[in-house]
């Protein structure tokens, strides 16, 4: 009977030793990851839970405002929420939360509640983790409306619109297509001459349609703020059919040999296998679209206000046009076509060295060897417009500096994938090559950007 009594107290021991070690092993671990500071009209919630085997034994979502709990999700209801296991341990939950999903949701403060547990101890015990993320709920849509009128874009030209937006200080912008152009405050642009703009909801965006864009290509104004609402605006604009021309290009074994070990020596981007005319195939298809990657990756440096001494931009009047925007190449090697490729800039001709200006002024953004461009300038005038440089013998300048209209910023050469000395000379808005004629034209400047300013602050 002693034995019998001993051996129970041992095996009562034993159990609530273990029963106390497992209430102190680690619940799940809990990650929210949206939303992560508001929650509005619709917004994405992303909750990641992590425990050994993914085993749960209860997880809960909710949401906490106001006194009331809402629940967003559980093991037993998941409410049309996605589930899915990610790895052995991790299992991720993402659902639209909202208006639709909370319907009493109000403007103000709110939480979210995650508590999780998993089984420990063979299922006999569970162990609890809670998390929680207090967010700010917003549910009124921004307004976008426009104020400018006549809208004209050209095929692969730009344009600029005038739009007010409320709060002043959410993201907006123009929507052609798949593309996104930001706004600016309009008063960014009160360094130009007339402009005197002070009402903090104007703004200018300039946009684009690109060279290879359907000429229907849907435009609006879009509004988004923190919360993931999001206005939108419908303003009238007529498209323009640009015809392109069409060139050709021979190659020959003395152009190939001169520029192909030229420029894979200046990149790490590609490193090509084959003959001269397979290297030179990848620099033209591969390294162009590398290239025009990199150089659309500086629009996000523009800054906030155009950066512009006087309105038109340098027109290089003395210089040849050899090559106009869009021209599509064809280019011959030994009498057969070889590649395809659409030119995006003007080609002008020059004299060896002779000196290159600012289109304008502004910021330099990139002053270096740029892949098919040679030694390559690109300049910021801000609010997304910015100039390219290419093929120069000679760099000038530095980045971060800033350049006058018509200051000199390098000489003009032959490097990258030129065949003799000019200019590669193209305007970028948002990133996106468009055709520099427009900006060159006093009067396409005085219409399309200026009259739409002085609208609305005569
Ligand atoms: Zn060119």
């Amino acid at each position: 009977m002693r034995y019998v009594l001993a051996f129970l107290a041992l095996v009562v021991l034993i159990a609530g030793g273990l029963w106390m070690y497992a209430g102190t092993l680690a619940g799940p671990s809990i990650e929210i990851a949206k939303p992560v500071k508001y929650v509005g009209l619709a917004a994405p919630l992303d909750v990641t839970v992590t425990a050994p085997g993914a085993r749960l034994k209860t997880l809960r979502i909710v949401f906490e405002q106001n006194g009331h709990a809402t629940p967003l999700f559980s093991l037993e209801s998941p409410s049309g929420a996605d589930v899915r296991q990610e790895s052995g341990d991790r299992v991720r939950i993402t659902r639209q939360i909202g208006r639709d999903a909370i319907p009493d949701l109000k403007s103000g403060t709110g939480r979210i509640v995650v508590s999780a547990s998993r089984p420990v101890l063979f299922g006999v015990r569970a162990t609890q983790t809670l998390a929680a993320r207090d967010v700010q709920v917003r549910l009124e849509r921004p307004t976008i409306s426009v104020v400018s009128t006549k809208h004209y874009i050209n095929l692969g030209g730009s344009e600029a619109v005038v739009y007010r937006v409320n709060p002043p200080d959410v993201e907006s912008g123009v929507q052609v297509g798949d593309l996104a152009y930001p706004g600016f405050p309009a008063s960014g642009a009160n360094d130009v001459e007339g402009v005197h703009i002070t009402d903090p909801a104007l703004k200018l965006a300039f946009f684009a349609l690109r060279y290879d864009q359907d000429l229907n290509t849907p435009i609006h104004l879009y509004a988004r703020d923190e919360a993931g609402n999001t206005g939108r605006g419908d303003f009238d604009y007529r498209p323009f059919p640009k015809p392109f021309k069409h060139s050709t290009i021979p190659l020959d074994d003395t152009f190939l040999n001169r520029v192909v070990p030229a420029i894979l020596e200046a990149t790490d981007e590609i490193r090509p296998q084959g003959d001269t005319l397979q290297k030179f195939l990848a620099i033209n298809g591969e390294l162009r679209r590398k290239n025009t990657e990199k150089i659309a990756s500086f629009a996000k440096q523009t800054a906030a206000a155009l950066l512009w001494a006087g309105i038109v931009f340098h027109p290089y009047t003395n210089s040849a046009v050899e090559a106009a925007f869009a021209d599509q190449r064809t280019y011959l090697y030994q009498g057969k076509e070889v590649d395809k490729q659409v030119h995006l800039g003007f080609d002008l001709a020059s004299v060896v060295n002779a000196p290159l200006l600012a289109a304008n002024k502004g910021k330099v953004v990139y002053a270096a060897p740029l892949g098919i461009y040679g030694n390559c300038v690109i300049i910021d005038h801000g609010m997304g417009v910015q100039s390219l440089y290419g093929h120069l013998s000679s760099i000038g300048v530095q980045v971060g500096q800033m350049v006058e209209k018509e200051q000199e910023i390098g000489r003009m050469g032959r490097t990258g994938l030129a065949q003799g000395d000019h200019l590669h000379f193209t305007m970028l808005v948002n990133g996106q090559m468009v055709n520099p004629v427009e900006w060159w034209d006093a009067h396409w400047i005085q219409d399309r950007i200026l009259r739409k300013l002085h609208e609305v602050a005569p």
